[in-house]
């Protein structure tokens, strides 16, 4: 058994960037090649897209029933962004953490920031930059998802997201996804590692420093 399969606590990677930075992109890649990390699905109030299924992409809400649910505390973390609300539901994340399992959240900087506050000791943050406002632009265009105004009013809103950079513990410029994610392994990869994630560690250096040698 590899060490950190023993650990008791999962870890919670907070991936967060500008719309068409890549994180959905990556994180699909991250979710499909990883074992022991899954996405959380948030809720939200924002009107269901073409290519979006109700229980897999997002639970989609009224937003009654959100308020409803912020009121009775089933949000880890919720936020309001370009005018309809996103939260994420607190069961499943602390399920998975105290089973061992890893759980990684596509959440903007403001809930990124609650999350962060509740429990430090759990999360990992990560901010996707694009290589030029340029490319972001052209990768929503190549989306299709969206008209024209949508876009400029996505890229003005990048300038404004880019700026909280720093309240994040690494930064993936996204210039190619097999190199982005290259690098979001090594970073998993090493804060699984890390000394605080694994309780066991004590009792197993005790034992070791008063491990009786026989003899022979
Ligand atoms: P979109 O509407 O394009 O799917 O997402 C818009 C923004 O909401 C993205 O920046 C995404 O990261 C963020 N988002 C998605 N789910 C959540 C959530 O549960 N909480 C918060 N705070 N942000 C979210």
């Amino acid at each position: 058994m590899e060490h950190w399969e023993k650990q008791q606590r999962g870890l919670l990677l907070i991936i967060s960037g500008p719309s068409g930075s890549g994180k959905t992109t990556l994180e699909g890649m991250l979710e499909a090649e990883e074992a022991h990390i899954l996405q959380s699905i948030s809720a939200t109030t924002r009107p269901q897209r073409e290519n979006e299924r109700d229980g897999v992409d997002y639970f989609f809400m009224e937003k009654e029933d959100f308020e409803q649910k912020i009121t009775e505390g089933y949000f880890l973390e919720y936020a309001e962004f370009n005018g309809n609300l996103y939260g994420t539901p607190r069961a499943y994340v602390e399920g998975r953490l105290e089973k061992g399992e890893d759980v990684v959240l596509n959440i903007e900087t403001i809930g990124a920031r609650q999350v962060a506050e509740a429990a430090p000791e759990d999360v990992v943050r990560i901010f996707l930059l694009p290589p030029s406002l340029e490319v972001l632009q052209r990768r929503l265009f190549r989306r299709k998802t969206d008209s024209l105004e949508v876009i400029k009013q996505r890229v003005e809103s990048a300038r404004e997201e880019m700026r909280t950079w720093e309240e994040y513990d690494y930064v993936v410029i996204n210039k190619d996804l097999d190199g982005s994610l290259r690098k979001i392994k090594q970073i998993l990869r090493a804060e699984r590692m890390r000394r605080k994630r694994h309780p066991w560690l004590p009792e197993f250096v005790e034992e070791l420093c008063t491990e009786t040698i026989s003899e022979e």
